[in-house]
């Protein structure tokens, strides 16, 4: 290509989302042609080089997707300013360097895409792609099945707007309720939000699937490699 922002040429070697790529060079993380950068209005062509944390831009490799099996307690975050443990920190080693697509709260479990390519990322996380997310939920209190279906025409909490929903009870556990949620939207927290509303207070979330992807029998920690041929055919 000629030349082009060093954000996007960051961002096309797969090593982050434009934005985040900005913000690595205001970190002071990336170096062009040998000198640190401090601020991203700069054009690069395939002459330059450029350094992330010490390390030279890979070049552009084909787009892979993996699902991986998220476990409790870390973040989705690349870089957690509370220096907690972070999704980053516990894949396998032979990985190569990726993003996640969308997030899942710290201590959501199950189903996170995760992506060499920045651009995949950004299109498969967007709202108007609008594929289904399955939930299985462990929630404290109780509710009826009536209540759930009034969800299906969505419902507006706070002034923010979720839906349509699919919610349905599965069992009693005790003083608990597991429930199985479906949107398609991937708004911040909320399962625990929309629950909440209905006075159940969520105590474990685990995501089962996200559109044609789903976590089956995948071990805790592990990835399992898409084929992209099954990805174009979706998207
Ligand atoms: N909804 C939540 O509340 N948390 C998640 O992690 C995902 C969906």
């Amino acid at each position: 290509p000629e030349a082009e922002r060093i954000a996007k040429a960051i961002a096309r070697a797969g090593l982050a989302s434009r934005r985040d790529a900005e913000a690595m060079i205001l970190d002071g993380r990336v170096t062009l042609n040998g000198v640190r950068l401090d601020s991203p209005a700069m054009n690069v062509g395939p002459e330059d080089r450029i350094t992330v944390d010490g390390e030279p831009l890979p070049a552009r490799e084909r787009t892979r997707l993996w699902i991986f099996h998220k476990p409790r307690g870390v973040v989705t975050t690349a870089r957690d300013p509370e220096g907690r443990q972070t999704v980053f920190d516990v894949l396998p080693d032979d990985l190569p360097r990726v993003v996640a697509i969308g997030r899942l709260d710290i201590n959501t479990e199950g189903l996170l895409l995760l992506t060499n390519d920045g651009g995949l990322a950004k299109v498969i996380a967007h709202p108007e792609t609008g594929w289904l997310r399955r939930y299985r939920v462990r929630a404290f209190g109780d509710v009826d099945q009536a209540a759930l279906d009034r969800l299906r025409g969505g419902v507006t909490i706070d002034g923010m707007e979720y839906g349509p929903i699919e919610a349905s009870v599965d069992r009693a556990q005790g003083d608990n309720v597991w429930l199985t949620l479906g949107l398609r939207e991937g708004k911040n927290r909320e399962v625990k939000r929309i629950l909440e509303h209905l006075g159940l207070s969520v105590n474990r979330l685990i995501r089962l699937s996200f559109g044609p992807f789903q976590l089956g029998d995948l071990e805790v920690g592990l990835v399992d490699e898409i084929r992209t041929r099954v990805l174009k055919d979706q998207l």
